[in-house]
């Protein structure tokens, strides 16, 4: 490395939230092939060729990572959502998939981008791609939208870092072990990890609680418990079949990611991972989707499992009542224990399920808030940490993005206001000015 070297971009003049080992805040950054060369001391790296960007007061966070986001999905409904004029809307009424060939993919996918970047997101999970959705309703989650992805990442035409857990059952349905063990077998696109990465496998346990197929301790009000969507005459074969699954794909050293809602599935699911992990050793970074009726007990465990929470407070916030009106309030008032996680040490990223809920984080931290009952700063920056820092640690990339330090990419989001000064209610009217991937402009208001 040359000494003498200058930055292609220095950004002074207002605040950088770090989100580094030592919670740093500085007041300027340096970028150099598309890397942070230094925070703070930048004087001696401005050449004639440094781009010198005035902040005027702004404040830079690391790009956010929406770790839970289905893009191809939520580019094919733009502007609209599963909730934006109520449950089912958006292009209901539509004949056929939502994107039905090739050009129809890649424009979702890059409209996915753009709507992105406009947020200030960098990075995103797309949480299911594969054959048990080929022949699917939407055409958004097929083995034809990975092939699709890989293309664009190789043309260098991603707008974001995306990771990829593959799907070999139905999106929100049944799977079976022999599909399971088929579809692993099947080859990865190759790209550059650091743009996209087919990092393991999303696996369906249950459905969620309002429909009643979550699989839990409770009764509902109709008298059933729900029970696992794995397949299998009783529930002990659908446990064996899901535990088989999740062992198979662990030795693999793939990681995974399983919706599971219901307090039953949570338990199953959870005790499936630790003993592969005890027999294996800790292969992947697993982690728990949504989450809904997680216990106490359970949640004490996942620290030392180095297993996390991907949870979504808007979700929690629009269907909490549904929940209640499923299995009662008293069940309403334990679920979604977003303030027990955080004080228990678990790895929690907070995520939109977009085009479930509307991409934007900055609601669902105001949810969350509000959920958990918290403000100030150092709440702000426990949930700001949910979508950057936990969800690079659940990329498996830690150690080059997801905070600012020397070394790490310069995937930035700046934003008109700092977020710690506000209260969490009014982070959504905080606007996003600037948004940049590995020290490229990608957005710009
Ligand atoms: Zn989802």
């Amino acid at each position: 490395m040359a000494a003498s070297r200058t930055a292609d971009l220095v950004l002074t003049g207002g605040t950088v939230l770090t989100f580094d080992a030592e919670d740093r805040e500085a007041r300027a950054l340096a970028v150099a092939d598309g890397t942070v060369v230094a925070v703070d001391d930048v004087d001696g790296l401005i050449g004639p060729d440094t781009e010198v960007v005035d902040l005027a007061g702004r404040t830079v966070l690391p790009g956010i990572n929406d770790s839970h986001l289905h893009g191809a999905w939520l580019g094919a409904m733009w502007p609209h959502t599963l909730f934006s004029g109520g449950f089912g809307g958006g292009e209901e009424g539509t004949a056929g998939p939502l994107v039905a060939d090739a050009a129809a993919r890649r424009a979702a996918i890059l409209k996915a981008g753009d709507v992105a970047a406009a947020l200030g997101i960098t990075s995103y999970t797309e949480p299911g791609l594969g054959p048990g959705e080929d022949e699917g309703q939407t055409g958004c989650f097929t083995s034809a939208v990975l092939d699709e992805y890989a293309a664009l990442a190789n043309e260098g035409l991603l707008r974001a870092r995306v990771t990829v857990l593959r799907l070999f059952g139905i999106l929100d349905g049944p799977s079976s072990l022999a599909d399971f063990q088929r579809g692993l077998a099947d080859d990865i696109p190759s790209t550059d990890p650091r743009v996209l990465k087919v990092n393991g496998v999303k696996i369906f346990a249950d459905g969620i609680p309002p429909m009643r197929s979550a699989w839990t301790h409770h009764c509902y009000t109709d008298g059933t418990s729900g029970h696992l969507l794995v397949d299998g005459e009783q529930d002990e074969e659908r446990v064996a079949n899901l535990r088989r699954m999740i062992d198979i794909a662990h030795r693999r050293g793939d990681q995974i990611g399983v919706h599971a809602t219901g307090d039953r599935s949570i338990e199953v699911v959870v005790n499936a991972m630790a003993d592969a992990i005890a027999e294996h050793g800790p292969l992947g970074r697993h982690y728990l989707i949504h989450g809904d009726l997680v216990s106490g007990e359970v949640l004490r465990r996942l620290p030392g499992l180095g297993i996390g929470l991907n949870t979504q407070p808007g979700i929690a916030a629009a269907t909490g009542p549904w929940l209640a009106a499923a299995l009662g309030d008293d069940v309403l008032r334990t679920a979604w224990p977003l303030r027990d996680a955080f004080d228990l040490g678990v790895p929690v990223c907070l995520s939109t399920d977009a085009p479930v809920m509307e991409p934007d984080w900055r609601r669902a931290i105001a949810a969350a808030a509000q959920w958990m009952d918290v403000s100030g700063p150092e709440a702000m920056r426990q949930l700001l940490r949910a979508y950057t820092v936990t969800p690079a640690y659940q990329d498996g990339a830690e150690s080059w993005k997801g905070s600012l330090a020397v070394g790490k990419v310069a995937d930035l989001c700046v934003l008109d206001t700092n977020p710690l000064t506000v209260a969490p209610a009014d982070l959504p009217g905080v606007g996003v000015t600037t948004t940049y991937l590995g020290g490229k402009v990608v957005f710009q208001s």
